[in-house]
C-alpha cells in the first residue's frame, strides 16, 4: 500500500493529517469526475487549490481530496484597437494566481495588480473574494464557471450573481456546492494601474490616494509590501509558514470602533477596524506565542507554525487571541482560513 497523501505536504501552514483518497485532476472533466464519483459514493470531498487559506485538522481528511490541477489562459482581446479595448481572460481554476497577476502586468491587463503576491490558485479567488491593498478581484471578475455539486451540472455565474462582499461570496457561503472550474476576467488595458485605494501603498509609491501609478511599480511595491510583512511565500521564512490573515477585519455598527482604533466607513453606515489592531491591543504582540505556533513576528494577524507545530497548536493560540480580544473589546474575531475537520 503506497503510504497516503498528507495535507500537511499540501498547505502552506506545513498541517493537516492524512487524506482517505486523493485525486489530482489536470482537466475539467476529470475534475468534475472526481468529485461527481465522490458524491455518488457518499465520500466527503474536499477541493484543494494551493491549500494557502485551509487548516486542517491533525487526524486529516475522511474521504477524497480532490486536487484542482487545471491549467490554461485564453485572452481576447475586444475590438480592432487593442491600446483602447478590454480584454476578456479566461482562466483554468488550477492556474497559479501570482502568475496570472504577473502576465497581467507584463501584457497591460489593468486591475489586478495590487493583488500580487497573493499564494494560491485563481479557482480559489471568487470563494473569498480575494483582495488586498485597495483591490478585490470582484472589481475585474466578469463570471464564474462552476460545476453544481446538487443540482449536477456545468453553471455560469456573472459577477453580479456571485454575492461578492468582503472576503465573502455565495460559493463560500454555500460550501461544499460550487466546484470552480474557470473565471473569467475583464481587464482595461493601458501602462498604468487602476487608481490606488490604500494609503500605505500610495505612499509607498509616492503618489495621491485615487491617482494611478505604473502597474509594474504598483506590483514591485506590493511585493516589497507584502514581503516585509510575511506575506509573501518564502520556504526558509517560518513567518510565512501561514494562511496569511488568520481573522478578517471585523465591521461594527458606526459607534463601536474603540477609540483610536483605524475606521474605515462602509457604504452601508457600518465602519470596518483592524483585527491587527484589536489584537495588539489586547496584549499580543509581534511573535506572541512560546511554543511551536505563534504569531508572526512581522504581522499579528498571522498565526504561524514555527516548524514543528500541529494544527491543534494554532487553534489554541486562535483561541487564546480570539477570547483576549473578546474580553478586552467585546468584539468576536471571525477566522478567516477555512477550517477542516476543525473549529475554533
Ligand atoms: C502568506 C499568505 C498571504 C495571503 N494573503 C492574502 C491576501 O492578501 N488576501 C486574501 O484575500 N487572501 C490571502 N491569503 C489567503 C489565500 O492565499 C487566498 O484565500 C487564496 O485565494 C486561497 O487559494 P488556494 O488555491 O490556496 O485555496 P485553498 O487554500 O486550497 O482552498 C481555500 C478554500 O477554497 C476552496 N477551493 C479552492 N479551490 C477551489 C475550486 N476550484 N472550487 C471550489 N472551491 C475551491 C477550498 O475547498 C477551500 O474551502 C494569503 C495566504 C497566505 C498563506
Amino acid at each position: 500500500m503506497p503510504e497516503p497523501e498528507r495535507l500537511s505536504d499540501h498547505t502552506t501552514l506545513r498541517l493537516g493529517g492524512p487524506a482517505r483518497a486523493w485525486v489530482r485532476a489536470t482537466t475539467d472533466d476529470e475534475l468534475v469526475d472526481a468529485v461527481r464519483r465522490a458524491d455518488e459514493a457518499g465520500e466527503p470531498v474536499l477541493v484543494l487549490g494551493g491549500g494557502s487559506n485551509l487548516v486542517v485538522a491533525d487526524d486529516g481528511f475522511p474521504g477524497t481530496v480532490v486536487e484542482v490541477a487545471t491549467s490554461g489562459v485564453s485572452a481576447d482581446v475586444e475590438g480592432d484597437d487593442p491600446t483602447c479595448g478590454g480584454v476578456v481572460v479566461e482562466v483554468a481554476a488550477g492556474e497559479s494566481w501570482d502568475d496570472l497577476v504577473a502576465t497581467a502586468v507584463e501584457r497591460r491587463w489593468v486591475g489586478v495588480e495590487a493583488l500580487s503576491g497573493i499564494p494560491g490558485s485563481v479557482g480559489a479567488t471568487p470563494i473569498q473574494n480575494v483582495g488586498a491593498y485597495g483591490q478585490e478581484v470582484s472589481q475585474t471578475l466578469a463570471r464564474v464557471r462552476v460545476w453544481d455539486r446538487r443540482l449536477r451540472g456545468i453553471r455560469t455565474f456573472a459577477a453580479a450573481d456571485c454575492g461578492f462582499g468582503y472576503r465573502t461570496s455565495r460559493f463560500k457561503a454555500d460550501p461544499s456546492r460550487h466546484v470552480v472550474l474557470a473565471v473569467t476576467f475583464q481587464f482595461r488595458q493601458g501602462e498604468l494601474g487602476a487608481p490606488v485605494a490604500y494609503t500605505e501603498l500610495a505612499r509607498t509609491l509616492g503618489v495621491e490616494p485615487g491617482t494611478r501609478a505604473p502597474m509594474t511599480d504598483v506590483r514591485r511595491a506590493v511585493l516589497g509590501l507584502r514581503g516585509s510583512k510575511g506575506m509573501v511565500l518564502d520556504p526558509v521564512d517560518h513567518d510565512t509558514w501561514s494562511a496569511g490573515s488568520f481573522f478578517t477585519n471585523p465591521v461594527l455598527a458606526a459607534g463601536r470602533v474603540p477609540a483610536g482604533a483605524p475606521s474605515w466607513p462602509q457604504p452601508d453606515g457600518s465602519v470596518k477596524t483592524s483585527a491587527a489592531w484589536l489584537i495588539e491591543q489586547s496584549g499580543f504582540g509581534k511573535g506572541y506565542g512560546s511554543g511551536a505556533a505563534r504569531l508572526s513576528t512581522k504581522h499579528t494577524l498571522a498565526l504561524t507554525n514555527r516548524g514543528a507545530a500541529t494544527t491543534d497548536d494554532v487553534l489554541a493560540l486562535a483561541r487564546e487571541v480570539r477570547d483576549g480580544v473578546e474580553s478586552r473589546f467585546g468584539i468576536r474575531l471571525v477566522n478567516e482560513p477555512v477550517l477542516v475537520g476543525c473549529d475554533l
